[in-house]
């Protein structure tokens, strides 16, 4: 698959690495940056098998990479990477990250390098409507489980109006949904508008 994740053979030099990490934040990927893979697994825990699961689907549904973002706490998502960075030679992007409730909206929140935290609404209209937007970057405008719940045009405006990354994801809570929405975008644009606005 032509992608910027392709890996190395040999040593590289220190400077072709370095072009390498650059030219790989720059490529554009295919991300499907809210999934719940602690649940999708019915809570077990996290281990080579499953991740190996989770890494074929991914590539299955020709994507690059995904976020991990379980309810309230990001621990799950740094083990998937983890996993993924020792045992599979960082096949596959993974991004941990987070959903948490902002009544009336739940927020994804995604821990990029560098400290740089990039937070979405996710599922506008549900539960609450949405009003906020002065501490986020993004809003979803497709989530396969919520779809029928996002009244596409006003998120549309909304994002026009205060430059909001428009977004699709899965929201999967089964291994077989990852995918079923994505993102076009690369990391440094996310690490960009991540910092282009703080909480
Ligand atoms: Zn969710």
């Amino acid at each position: 698959m032509a992608s910027g994740l392709s890996r190395r053979r040999g040593h590289p030099s220190l400077k072709e690495g370095r072009r390498d990490q650059i030219r790989g934040a720059e490529a554009k990927l295919k991300l499907d940056l809210h999934t719940h893979l602690f649940e999708a697994t019915r809570f077990s825990e996290v281990g080579e098998r499953m991740i190996g699961l989770i890494i074929a689907k991914i590539k299955e549904m020709g994507l690059n990479g995904i976020a991990v973002t379980e309810h309230h706490n990001p621990d799950y998502g740094y083990k998937v990477k983890e996993i993924v960075e020792r045992a599979f030679e960082n096949e596959v992007v993974i991004i941990p990250g987070r959903e948490i409730y902002q009544w009336p909206v739940e927020i994804v929140e995604l821990f990029l390098p560098n400290q740089a935290t990039f937070r979405f609404i996710a599922h506008p209209g549900y539960p609450g409507d949405f009003t906020a937007v002065e501490d986020v970057h993004g809003i979803e405008v497709e989530n396969a489980l919520h779809d029928w719940h996002i009244i596409k045009h006003k998120v549309r405006e909304m994002a026009a109006k205060h430059d909001l990354l428009l977004l699709g994801n899965s929201d999967a809570h089964e291994i077989r949904d990852i995918g079923a929405h994505y993102t076009e975008i690369s990391l440094k644009e996310l690490c960009d508008r991540a910092r282009s606005k703080t909480g």
